[in-house]
């Protein structure tokens, strides 16, 4: 391999490795063999066939922000980084659509979108740094997901490098499309198991006119939760959701100060955007609901800075949390949202069963809850019952008929879990079609199932 490509597309040495060993998961590490930058499509069909022929593996990666475990090399790896792809190879205002390189970051397809006064809702906390192809392997979601849906929505086509070599165009720019399978949407949210993504095809939307937030406040987080439920039977589905319990607020303000109120137990952060009118009509139905709820204070944010203030704020509640404690572990689980109250009220009784400190933010109108265990991976009692808290936290939300994950994927982290969610017949299905694409384990072996 060292012979196949100049020094700049290839990392070898023992330190250029260590950042490569792990993503924003704790607890997982593991050195790859290699870091390769490729060059085009030719430099991967190579590294395919050498790893074929000396027993390694490939792991397709991003900019390593998983939360899953997602992106740690397992033995005999070579990190395929796929982050210098980064350029967008066509913009196509007729068709309200954009082509682009998977390295390129959530952020500069929002930027780009932009241009054009269009919209990519897709918004990861991450999107600064995020790739594209990482947010298509995650099909990861965001603030906006309540409304807008997560990436899977707006992927309309993508190629892909399969293990064998084969390089497949899947989609096209068509609103419609009833070809047979919809192979594309077996490859978003595969993780990097199923093939290498060299090019996507994202689907624009008109940007909203106006947009307004409201914080309102609670004295306890089943009563948030309840308020939730309430505002989406009332069918208002505004542009986000969100909550934040007193932990988070704290941290939250003790990081990046920007007026949560850090007496009440639990904030909702609600958007609502659209047209003006619709706006205006939605804000007030949403306050009519709250205020059944006995908030503690309803504020609506009176111009865009405050607005830019309050999200700005939310999207550092995990790096905040992060100084908490040594061991940080973010969770992902997701419930019907008629279930939430009874959700939160599970996490408290396991947090108090345990004796493991819980933070929790969620988008909230999704039902997807981030359970925030605060660790240290030196003290293995402590880390034991981290453990055990979250094992019932998961069995516990698909006892309510909910998912282990709704955005951050499986990875290393939750593959213990995932036969838990599906019947044998289902998990064996999942497990054929990694089979049938990637016989030989090439691709990302170990995520998702062993
Ligand atoms: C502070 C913070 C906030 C976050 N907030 C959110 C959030 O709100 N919502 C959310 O959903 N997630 C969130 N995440 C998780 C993470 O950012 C997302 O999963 C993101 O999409 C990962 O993108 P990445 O470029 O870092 O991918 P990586 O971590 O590098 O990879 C993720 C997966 O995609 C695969 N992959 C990457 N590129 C390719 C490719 N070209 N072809 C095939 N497979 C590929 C990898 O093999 C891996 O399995 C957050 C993470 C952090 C650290």
């Amino acid at each position: 391999m060292i012979d196949h490509f100049p020094e700049s597309s290839l990392l070898i040495s023992k330190e250029d490795l260590i950042p490569y060993s792990f993503d924003a998961t704790a607890t997982f590490y593991h050195a790859p063999l290699a870091v390769l930058f490729p060059s085009s499509i030719e430099d991967i069909l190579w590294v395919l066939q050498w790893a074929k022929s000396n027993h390694a593996c490939i792991l397709p990666r991003g900019s390593g922000t998983s939360l899953s475990g997602a992106a740690v090399p397992q033995k005999n790896s070579i990190v395929l980084s796929m982050t210098k792809w980064n350029k967008i190879l066509e913009a196509d205002p007729y068709n309200l659509t954009l082509l682009v390189e998977p390295g390129i970051t959530t952020q500069a397809v929002q930027e780009e979108a932009a241009k054009f006064s269009l919209f990519y809702p897709p918004d990861p906390g991450s999107y600064k740094i995020s790739t594209i192809g990482g947010n298509v392997g995650h099909n990861s979601g965001g603030i906006r997901g309540l409304k807008y849906g997560v990436t899977r929505n707006y992927v309309l086509g993508m190629e892909v490098v399969l293990p064998n070599g084969q390089v497949i165009w899947l989609g096209n720019k068509c609103v419609k499309d009833s070809a047979g399978y919809s192979l594309k949407d077996l490859f978003i949210g595969s993780e990097g198991t199923l093939g290498i993504v060299t090019k996507v095809l994202l689907r624009l939307i008109p940007k909203p006119q106006e947009r307004q937030v409201i914080l309102a406040s609670f004295p306890t987080l089943e009563v948030a939760s309840e308020a939730t439920s309430a505002i989406i039977k009332a069918a208002l589905i505004p542009s986000a959701l969100e909550f934040l319990d007193q932990k988070t607020i704290e941290c939250i303000e003790s990081y990046s100060p920007a007026g949560f109120p850090k007496e009440s137990q639990a904030v909702l952060l609600i958007e609502s955007d659209g047209h003006p009118q619709a706006v205006r009509d939605e804000i007030t139905r949403i306050s009519q609901v709250l205020k059944q709820y006995g908030p503690l204070e309803i504020r609506i944010a009176e111009n865009p800075k405050q607005q830019e203030q309050l999200w700005s704020a939310r999207k550092v509640a995990f790096s905040a949390l992060a100084r908490k404690a040594p061991t940080v572990l973010l969770e992902d689980v997701t419930v019907p949202r008629s279930s939430l109250a009874q959700m939160i009220r599970k996490i408290q009784q396991i947090s108090k069963a345990y004796a493991v400190e819980i933070a929790v933010y969620a988008h909230m109108g999704d039902g997807n809850l981030h359970p925030v265990f605060l660790g240290d991976e030196k003290n293995k009692d402590l880390m034991e019952r981290v453990f055990r808290a979250m094992k019932e936290i998961f069995l516990y939300a698909i006892k309510l008929g909910g998912t282990i994950t709704g955005e951050h994927g499986v990875g290393l982290a939750k593959k213990e879990f995932l036969a838990y969610q599906y019947k044998s017949e289902e998990f064996q299905l999942l497990k054929n079609i990694k089979k049938i694409l990637d016989p030989e384990n090439l691709l990302n072996p170990g995520k998702i199932f062993d």
